[in-house]
């Protein structure tokens, strides 16, 4: 399994960058994670979006689907169209992605699709949201979305191969209340869940990346900060 990460930022892209997007890549099969701004440019620089097996969102917040708006206009021009996997229930972003191009189906509990098998946990965030887990050819990766809380992610993390997991917050910026985790509650994820790899994702731009990651280093030593274009074979 081979992980490329089109984008990474936290509320909104960087410049030249993007919000979230992972492709995770198995043989001919390909799964986008998210789709969020800055997304799809950058997605079609590394693969043609329409030969994707499916994409999954983990939420339906702007900086992580709202370049499902313009995918819409790509598939329907090229008369193609992708499975797109989200929370169910109505939302506003969701009536907009609305397209016979996107063919839409619920996230949970998980689905399977080519050799990839997908499971979804909810987790706390101030909309209907998802962590997944991915697994293909006997490696499994943990994509967390966004959460506030830790809970229940070191049962669903145990033994991954690689933990992607929203680290927004330097301690110093979080409290319970803050809709995402911080570098540190990252790593003591990554520790109770034993994973072997913790990819610190998220970063906003006015956060600096160096100091979350050493926030996370000094709980979780096998810590990397995720960046645009980064890619990891598992
Ligand atoms: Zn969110």
């Amino acid at each position: 399994m081979e992980l490329i990460i089109i984008g990474c930022d936290g509320s909104y892209p960087s410049a030249n960058g993007a919000c979230s997007g992972f492709l995770v890549r198995y043989g001919q099969e390909a799964l986008l994670l998210d789709c969020g701004t800055g997304v799809l440019g950058k997605l079609t620089a590394t693969m043609d979006p329409a030969r994707l097996s499916a994409i999954v969102l983990t939420h339906w917040h702007n900086d992580h689907a709202s370049d499902l708006l313009t995918l819409k206009y790509y598939l329907e021009i090229s008369k193609q169209s992708l499975p797109l996997y989200a929370p169910a229930g109505p939302h506003p972003l969701g009536d907009l992605a609305q397209s016979r191009a996107l063919d839409r189906r619920d996230l949970a509990p998980g689905f399977v699709i080519g050799g990839f098998a997908v499971s979804a946990v909810s987790v706390s965030h101030p909309v209907p949201a998802y962590a997944v887990r991915v697994s293909a050819g006997g490696k499994r990766l943990v994509y967390t979305g966004d959460t506030s809380r830790v809970d229940p992610l070191p049962a669903f993390s145990k033994g991954a191969d690689v933990l992607i997991c929203d680290a927004a917050f330097t301690s110093a910026q979080w409290n319970p209340d803050m809709p995402h985790l911080s570098a540190e509650k990252a790593a003591e994820l990554a520790l109770q869940a034993d994973v072997g790899t913790l990819i610190l994702s998220h970063c906003p731009p006015y956060n600096d990346a160096q100091t979350l990651l050493r926030e996370a280093s000094a709980v979780f030593p096998r810590a990397r900060s995720a960046y645009n274009g980064m890619r990891l074979t598992l």
